[in-house]
């Protein structure tokens, strides 16, 4: 599942590709969007918003004086979606049958790729297709205080879910969340009421702004392939602090246990490690 930051910078992308364009076409390919055509439309721009991205467009059909409802395009990566900007007439690095929408302009063609979520709502009214959102780590709106306090209104939630519920803070995903775990030294299962919340928050922020300029994501500081982490998807290999073998549990109740390493990771494997846990019993105890 994307963190915040990717979904920042997809955003960032598309805005600086798009905004200003006049779409030549749009093709929606689900079925509730089938027959819409927002060609001649201007695109506003794109931002994020925790983990959605909103991309506004002017009115539809052009020309018509702004009568015509500006329209925003809501999408979701969830697990497996991506957005990929082409030159026109380059080759697209996914199955075009994975495609959700195309659009095109003179110098830019924008795809989402197996997006979760495709709306399009009018922009006047995109804040109602948005959940609950809390302060959002990388967007405008970042409130490191109301964060804290909507983390602490639930004292006895375990800090890993509570650092997932975007409704506390927007942003977080299964990498960070282990991760942050690992450098405040706490056990993935405290209850919230027992971690140092403010600097549980500020490490979060901190995290994610050094990782939102570039592809790699990493929390030792260390770019390098196979030493971007603590913990996450590293069970049963030695802690990098104390060497002791790194454990996982599954989301599954019950289901916990050392995995297999040295060989490579199915599918399978990564989607089972989006909801698993990652932690080194000595150093979070
Ligand atoms: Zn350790």
């Amino acid at each position: 599942m994307p963190e915040g930051d990717t979904v920042w910078r997809t955003a960032r992308h598309l805005d600086e590709a798009l905004t200003g364009l006049v779409l030549q076409r749009s093709d929606f390919r689900m079925p509730a969007l089938a027959t819409v055509d927002l060609a001649g439309a201007e695109v506003l721009g794109t931002v994020s918003r925790g983990k959605h991205l909103l991309t506004r467009f002017g009115p539809v059909p052009p020309g018509s004086d702004g009568s015509g409802p500006a329209l925003t395009l809501h999408t979701h990566l969830k697990m497996e979606g991506s957005w990929h900007l082409y030159r026109p007439g380059s080759r697209w690095r996914r199955p075009a049958h994975e495609a959700r929408v195309v659009l095109v302009t003179e110098t830019w063609t924008a795809v989402g790729f197996a997006l979760g979520t495709v709306e399009l709502v009018e922009t006047g009214t995109e804040s109602d297709v948005l959940p609950p959102l809390g302060p959002d780590l990388l967007g405008p709106d970042w409130d490191a205080d109301e964060a804290v306090r909507r983390l602490a209104a639930s004292p006895d939630r375990p800090v890993g879910e509570a650092l997932l519920d975007q409704r506390n803070l927007a942003g977080i995903g299964n990498l960070y969340k282990s991760e942050l775990c690992f450098l405040l030294g706490v056990n993935p299962w405290t209850p919230v009421s027992q971690v140092d919340l403010p600097r549980l928050v500020r490490r979060a922020k901190a995290v994610l702004e050094a990782n939102k300029e570039r592809v790699e994501q990493t929390t030792t500081g260390d770019l390098r392939r196979g030493r971007r982490t603590w913990v996450y998807r590293r069970d049963g290999q030695p802690c990098r602090r104390c060497g002791t073998p790194i454990r996982v549990a599954m989301a599954e109740p019950g289901v916990t246990g050392i995995g297999v390493t040295g060989r490579a990771r199915s599918d399978r494997e990564d989607s089972v490690a989006e909801r698993a846990t990652y932690w080194c019993p000595t150093c979070q105890r």
